[in-house]
């Protein structure tokens, strides 16, 4: 199946230096990169980026991890958008299982992550978990103008082109982060 998926080079691939290597091996796949981008992670971006971790214990040190804080304020990371056959399952080979303690030794994750004592796996890289997935981060971190196919449908909004359908299908992962309402109150 033709699949989108966005790659990222956290920040301990970018100050351990592994943007060319992390590049270099998904050059070796038959995927199309048709989008890249050094992006700055606020903490906004970051908290959408990973919505559905919210409710985890390790949440707060996820988003000090991804905005640069655990290194040396790196807030800018690389991010590129693949497309292709099986794009997933080819992208989650090359980063590896998500805890590089269990990651095949010659994956990204594998061969270059850790995890810290507190618990969050500084994994080096992420790479989209589901085609779902793929679209939403895509339309994240992209404007329709920064990447070079017709992903997905686009309009023109305020003079500019914007996604349609910005935050895409829903995911399995529960709601967007504006979805969220405040508890009832009785009345
Ligand atoms: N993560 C972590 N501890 C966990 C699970 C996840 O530190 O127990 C971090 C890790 O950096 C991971 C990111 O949160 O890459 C997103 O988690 P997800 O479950 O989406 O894994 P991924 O899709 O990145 O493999
Ligand atoms: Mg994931």
């Amino acid at each position: 199946m033709n699949e989108c998926i966005l790659l990222i080079v956290k920040p301990d691939g970018m100050v351990k230096g592994l943007a060319g290597h992390v590049l270099r091996r998904f050059e070796e796949t038959d995927l199309k990169l048709v989008g890249a981008r050094l992006a700055r992670v606020t903490r906004e971006l970051a908290a959408t980026h990973y919505h559905h971790l919210r409710d985890k214990p390790f949440f707060d040190e996820l988003i000090r991890f991804i905005t640069g804080e655990l290194h040396g304020g790196q807030d800018t990371v690389l991010a590129f958008a693949y497309t292709g056959e099986d794009a997933v399952s080819k992208g989650r080979a090359i980063a590896g299982a998500t805890n590089p303690e269990e990651a095949d030794y010659r994956s990204i994750r594998g061969s270059f992550g850790r995890v810290t004592t507190k618990g969050v796996f500084e994994n080096v890289v992420h790479v989209s978990s589901d085609a779902i997935e793929g679209e939403r981060e895509i339309k994240l971190w992209f404007s329709p103008d920064q990447v070079t196919a017709d992903l997905f449908p686009a309009v023109v909004r305020d003079g500019r082109r914007q996604w349609t359908d910005p935050g895409g299908p829903k995911t399995r992962t529960g709601p967007w982060p504006e979805e969220k309402r405040p508890p009832r109150t009785r009345v």
